[in-house]
């Protein structure tokens, strides 16, 4: 594959700048965390100087930074595609926004997750009415296990949980088939898009979704700033996810009357300037939605044919080689313990990946095929490009990738309580 010249979109203007006279350090971490762009520094900067408490006040500092909040939200309801009705709650997290959607299911739902999913999504559901469909072998696979599973756990209310993206391979999920099966059987669907959303367009109609949850540092704004946006009428039918200022209406002694719509279960003073800056984010990247397309779309082909061509080198997918991903690969070295790779190509190659089983164990153990109670630690090595990726950190990568597993690291690394040293 050839690997142009980049689009416009990812010069260095777009992002801010890293520390004057560092290494050009390669971040192949982008499914982690994404580095902050250039408007979210400046939305950040410009609110900062002028801030107060949103809706407590008619001062005029609260009453801007009100606005500012509100527009926040708008901007992330244009940015997921929210329909009327649909509700947009500002979070911590994804994983918080998980949690705050299992608060708030009816009584008797049942739950159907797959266990390839990321923790977050896998595990906030009662225990008791959570329906886990092994991890599929393929696309058909997967349309299967969820058909059987809805026919044989009938119910009032039902969800369906579906990553958008796999946080492990990258793939890009079949979601609007698998919603469309949810939706035939009176399931609702939650899109985990934590790791679709900073690649491609999350709009919940068309993916035929009822609510979405996403993370503001994979979205290229800093942590401290998730969303649950989708369907009202649950959320303003349970009690507050967080009892307290904000969430109340009324307090009595004879009781409380809560808030409706978001304010219900965003309780306390919220971190507005987190919304702003996420709310910047997803402004730049819906602007700039095709050129970063084409640009992970190039680095991410190049990645990954180029890993698994290098001899030693595993890489692994759950619908096939072939299947569309987002621009994330998942690899392995023959004899090389994956944190080592991860630690040698840090400090021999100045390139950032991630290893481990990804807050996703079931679906590690089941790529590798691996038992998880066997001794040892058996685990991979993912590599994750976004903005701030070149082509030329891309051949970076390969190369000391291809020199490790040919030769193994270049120095004499032991295991130690602060990982590895030479
Ligand atoms: N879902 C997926 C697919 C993820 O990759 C992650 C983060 N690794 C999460 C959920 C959880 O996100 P957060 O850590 O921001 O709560």
């Amino acid at each position: 594959v050839e690997v142009g010249p980049l689009p416009a979109v990812v010069s260095e203007s777009l992002l801010v700048p890293t520390v004057d006279g560092a290494v050009d350090y390669a971040n192949f971490d982008h499914a982690a965390s994404t580095p902050a762009l250039m408007s979210v520094k400046k939305a950040v900067d410009n609110a900062l100087r002028t801030y107060s408490s949103v809706h407590r006040g008619n001062g005029w500092a609260s009453r801007v930074t009100s606005a500012w909040y509100e527009q926040a939200r708008a901007e992330v309801r244009s940015f997921v595609g929210a329909r009327e009705g649909d509700e947009v709650v500002f979070t911590r997290n994804s994983t918080d926004s998980f949690n705050l959607l299992a608060r708030c299911l009816p009584r008797d739902t049942q739950v159907f997750v797959f266990e390839s999913e990321h923790h977050a999504a896998l595990l906030p559901w009662p225990a008791r009415r959570t329906h886990r469909l092994p991890v599929p072998g393929s696309v058909s696979d997967a349309r299967t296990l969820l058909r059987t599973a809805l026919r044989d756990h009938r119910g009032r209310h039902r969800l369906v949980v579906l990553a958008g993206a796999s946080n492990v391979t990258g793939e890009i999920w079949p979601v609007r088939e698998l919603a469309a099966i949810a939706r035939q059987a009176g399931a609702r669907v939650v899109l985990d898009g934590a790791q679709y959303a900073p690649h491609r367009r999350v709009d919940l109609d068309d993916l035929g979704v009822d609510y979405v949850v996403l993370s503001g540092h994979k979205l290229y704004a800093p942590f401290g700033t998730g969303v649950l946006a989708g369907r009202a009428d649950w959320l303003d039918a349970a009690t507050p996810y967080l009892a307290g200022g904000g969430a109340t209406k009324a307090v009595t002694d004879r009781g409380v009357v809560w808030q409706e719509g978001a304010a219900r279960h965003e309780g306390g003073s919220p971190n507005v300037i987190g919304a702003i800056a996420l709310a910047a984010a997803c402004h730049t990247l819906r602007a700039h939605e095709a050129a970063v397309e084409e640009h992970e779309r190039t680095l991410g082909r190049r990645l990954l044919e180029g890993l698994a061509a290098i001899d030693g080198v595993q890489t692994y997918s759950l619908f096939g080689p072939e299947h569309e991903r987002v621009a994330v690969a998942t690899f392995t070295v023959d004899g090389v313990d994956s944190s080592l790779v991860s630690a040698a190509l840090s400090a021999e190659h100045g390139i950032g990946v991630r290893d481990g089983k990804f807050c996703a164990h079931l679906c590690v153990d089941a790529l590798l095929e691996t038992d998880p109670y066997a001794e040892g630690p058996a685990t991979a090595v993912r590599a994750s490009v976004g903005l701030a990726t070149t082509a030329a950190h891309v051949e970076r990568l390969l190369a000391a990738v291809a020199e490790l597993a040919a030769h193994g690291p270049a120095h004499d690394y032991q295991l130690t309580a602060e990982g590895w040293v030479v």
